[in-house]
């Protein structure tokens, strides 16, 4: 290690971009290896999407005894989860508990964004720079900088005029916000705007949703854990980690067995009703084999979503507006809520179609569509993320032939497996483009690509190799290989995130993995057991 007196190392064995749940894992990781390592994170505290994302109302989509970390025994007996679905708080305070039990903070380095990385072919280095003006090189590079983590600009004129607070929902301040009593606008109705309106619409005085595209929204029925169940998950824990790991999403559940089209259509709501009162994100979906690659079958699960929210929403104008008909059911991130529908009923919460009334600007009041324009005391954006590729493309990565990450990705992003890009040897991504990454339990899939990080970089150093880079051939048939199967299904016909779609300019590729992660996880150890296959060790 190459330091300079009374500062950090700029010679390292690795470097680890992001402090989240990705950065850590990694970073603990290679820190088991021997490897001196350093962590930079944009953030002035570590937590990733749970440190940006503490608006009211932000909840985790997974259940707790599931969306934590599996690779300490003694972590999970030790960590006691209070709700089915954790909160902001809770989570960022296990990520924290993490940190401190593992010894991780003095390796990472925060308020420092990583804003160039340049490969050295000769040394065959990267080397980091930050916006804090250091310069750090190491061999090894880890992307773990989120998928979900780059916001991406509303694209809403006039944005910068308002004269009252602003909020991202990614951005969420640090201190208290208080809406009391205020007008307050919302803009957008994905995950974060679902879980978000109804939590706003009890504190302030009137709350304004501007909706685009209306979501599906499933009931959490969130609730305290109670002393048993607890105590019976911990004594199943081993088990029940090493069947997420076998499993196709990351979550231990029945897969169906039989098509929507064969059942009656008793069965199917009874199926449905079934998938509904499960309180879990895949419930409905989980209901028949067929849902998300039959266009028929798809609608009957999508009426029965409408259908519920005809029956939860008693203005019929606004439930209208509400229920989805543009896209088949699920093949956006269906939403989970906690009262979202109800909280239409509440005379002080509005709904504004922007397909009727689409907006104009944002002024220094207010916002003003089509038709009129409502003044507002504070404005909440909960617009989504550049994902996927956003916080890989915004960092300045310089590989061999001086080519960059950017320009290569143009058309849609290149990958081997979702973990190297040919040509940027020694780089690596953890839940990178084109792996399974959003479509599955991110804990799952974040430790299977740190593991089989940590294994490669080991089998590297073991065998005395300097350098690893995917081919394009192998890249191309990986790429071709994860087309193929997203065209298999009804994903494509949603304009989302999944696609680049909610991007403007953003070429339309389907960015993640759909054949599964158990499927994938085979294929990453076959091709390490078979010597890299696809790769050139140097
Ligand atoms: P999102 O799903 O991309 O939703 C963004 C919303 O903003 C959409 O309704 C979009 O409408 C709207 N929008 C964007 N630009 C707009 C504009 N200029 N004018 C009007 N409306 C606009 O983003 P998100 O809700 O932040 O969620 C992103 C992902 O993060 C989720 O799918 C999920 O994976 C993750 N997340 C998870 C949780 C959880 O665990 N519970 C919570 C929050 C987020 P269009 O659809 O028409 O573009």
């Amino acid at each position: 290690m190459d330091t300079l007196p009374g500062s950090a190392p700029r010679r390292v064995d690795a470097i680890v971009v992001g402090a989240g749940l990705a950065g850590l894992y990694q970073l603990h990781r290679l820190r088991e290896l021997g490897l001196s390592t350093r962590v930079f994170e944009a953030g002035d505290d570590i937590g990733g999407t749970w440190h940006w994302n503490r608006y009211p109302g932000a909840r985790c989509d997974i259940e707790s005894l599931s969306y934590s970390y599996s690779f300490s025994p003694e972590l999970d007996q030790e960590w006691v989860w209070s709700e089915k679905y954790a909160g902001q708080p809770e989570i960022l305070r296990y990520i924290h508990h993490v940190a401190d039990r593992f010894g991780l903070r003095e390796h990472i380095t925060l308020r420092t964004r990583v804003t160039r990385a340049v490969y050295d072919e000769g040394d065959r280095v990267w080397e980091i720079s930050t916006d804090t003006g250091e310069t750090v090189t190491a061999p090894y590079v880890v992307m773990a900088s989120g998928c979900n983590s780059t916001p991406k600009d509303p694209g809403v004129p006039g944005a910068d005029s308002f004269a009252g607070p602003a909020y991202h929902t990614a951005r969420w301040p640090r201190e208290d916000v208080d809406l009391t009593g205020r007008r307050v606008a919302v803009i957008g109705t994905g995950s974060s705007g679902v879980q978000l309106v109804p939590v706003l619409a009890g504190r302030v005085a009137e709350l304004t949703v501007f909706q685009r595209t209306p979501a599906y929204a499933l009931p959490a029925h969130n609730r305290p854990l109670t002393e048993a169940e607890i105590a019976e998950h911990k004594a199943g824990y081993p088990e029940f980690r090493a069947a997420q790991r076998r499993s196709k999403g990351g979550s231990v559940v029945t897969m169906p067995t039989r098509s929507a089209l064969e059942a009656t259509e008793e069965e199917r709501t009874a199926a449905y009703e079934a998938g509904w009162r499960s309180g879990v994100l895949s419930g409905l979906l989980r209901s028949f084999t067929d849902l998300l690659v039959d266009r028929a079958a798809n609608e009957t699960a999508a009426d029965f979503v409408r259908g519920k929210i005809a029956s939860i929403v008693t203005d019929s104008s606004t439930a209208e507006a509400l229920m989805p008909r543009t896209f088949p059911f699920g093949t956006k991130r269906p939403c989970l809520d906690t009262g979202y529908y109800a909280a239409y009923n509440d005379p002080r919460v509005t709904l504004v179609d922007l397909n009727r009334t689409p907006i104009e600007e944002i002024t220094p009041k207010g916002v003003r569509t089509s038709d009129q324009e409502r003044v507002f005391d504070a404005i909440v954006f909960a617009t989504g993320f550049d994902a996927l590729t956003g916080a890989l493309t915004s960092v300045e990565i310089v590989g061999k032939g001086g080519a960059t990450l950017r320009e290569k990705w143009a058309d849609g992003p290149r990958t081997y497996l979702g973990l190297v890009s040919a040509g940027f040897p020694n780089l690596f991504t953890v839940t990178g483009p084109l792996s399974p990454s959003v479509l599955t339990n991110m804990m799952v899939s974040i430790e299977q690509h740190v593991e089989w990080i940590t294994d490669c970089v080991a089998h590297l150093r073991a065998g005395g190799f300097t350098e690893i880079d995917a081919t394009p051939e192998a890249e191309e048939e990986w790429g071709a290989h994860v087309a193929e199967m997203a065209a298999q299904t009804l994903y494509p016909a949603a304009d989302s995130w999944y696609l680049g779609a909610n991007v403007p300019g953003k070429a339309r590729v389907f960015l993640a993995y759909v054949g599964g992660a158990d499927r994938y996880r085979e294929r990453c150890d076959a091709v390490a057991r078979d010597g890299y296959e696809g790769f050139v060790l140097s």
